[in-house]
């Protein structure tokens, strides 16, 4: 049997059939349309695309899985609450399975993503794994035991909003000093441009031409290249994120920890540092047996592949 994921975005829509093992048979992405009813049907013409794709029919398909923002209640599958697109109580299990005629799967996206990892991705074969995605926020899942961990309540696993330095600079969500508001992307391009605005002479504006310009990737390029503002901001980033790392590791050692999302991309250079202090803080840094920490492997696939197999993990 194949199963059909969909990662419902802001922007695109994107449907893929897998196999049982996680591989992509085939893909489409349309563009996100406003309007509840709007978007369902859209989910439903890229699902249709991506079954044709796959060189399939409708029959072929097991089950359809949908990983989407928000606050998501999959046990009566609807969106509560997401924002972005004005969602309120959209009950999209009910308007998909009328739309596909099979059975629907909703859960959070970043719990599809580490559900997309440990099946088929970084933490393939291992018994247990969190993700931590840095991006607009920090995004974070795990699957303990070969079963997604979500809370009694769905709601479990929001790493980003862990504390990390007590009164520290404010979050979205209302609290102080989260594990977001110093590793997402946003944090370390918001850091990057503070730090420009007080070094004049900084290798940032050469490469970024004005703080308004600075990427992900700005204060990377800058430090590799020996500028001392770029280092501190780069220094001060793995600082905080080996932290909060170091802090799930002692309260899951799960198998495996991957880090996906934009800065994971600088592969090594991100990764050393922060094996480094989980050296020093990992709690069970004299065990035999150590947490891996390694890049996630399947990027922006994560998602749409842990919504399709989200019933072999339930
Ligand atoms: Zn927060």
């Amino acid at each position: 049997m194949k199963y059909l994921g969909i990662d419902l975005g802001g922007t695109n829509v994107a449907a893929a059939v897998v196999d049982e093992e996680g591989a992509v048979l085939g893909k489409v992405s349309l563009p996100t349309p406003r309007g509840v009813e709007a978007v369902a049907d859209q989910m439903a013409a890229a699902s249709r695309a991506a079954v044709e794709a796959a060189g399939l029919s409708m029959d072929d398909i097991a089950s359809v899985g949908i990983g989407s923002p928000g606050a998501i209640d999959p046990e009566n599958g609807v969106v509560k609450f997401w924002s972005n697109l004005d969602f309120r109580n959209v009950p999209l299990a009910e308007m998909m399975s009328r739309r596909l005629g099979k059975e629907i799967y909703l859960e959070n996206d970043a719990n599809a993503a580490a559900l997309g990892e440990y099946a088929a991705g970084a933490g393939k074969g291992s018994q247990s794994l969190v993700l931590v995605t840095l991006g607009t926020g920090v995004g974070s899942g795990a699957v303990l035991n070969g079963k997604l961990y979500t809370g009694f309540n769905y709601a479990g696993m929001e790493a980003g909003h862990m504390v990390i330095e007590h009164g520290g600079r404010p979050c979205t969500c209302g609290r102080r000093g989260c594990f977001e508001a110093y590793c997402s992307a946003t944090a370390l391009i918001k850091r990057t441009r503070e730090v420009m605005e007080e070094d004049p002479n900084s290798l940032l504006w050469k490469l970024a031409g004005s703080p308004e310009e600075v990427n992900g990737r700005t204060p990377f390029d800058a430090a590799a290249q020996g500028d001392a503002a770029a280092g501190r901001v780069i220094d001060e980033y793995v600082d905080y994120l080996g932290c909060g790392i170091a802090s799930l590791v002692n309260l899951f050692q799960p198998e495996v920890v991957c880090i996906g999302g934009g800065p994971s991309a600088q592969g090594e250079t991100l990764m050393a540092p922060v094996r480094y202090i989980l050296n020093r803080e990992d709690y069970a840094r004299n065990n035999l047996h150590r947490t891996r920490l390694v890049r996630a492997s399947l990027g922006n696939d994560a998602g749409i592949i842990g919504a399709a197999l989200l019933p072999l993990f339930r």
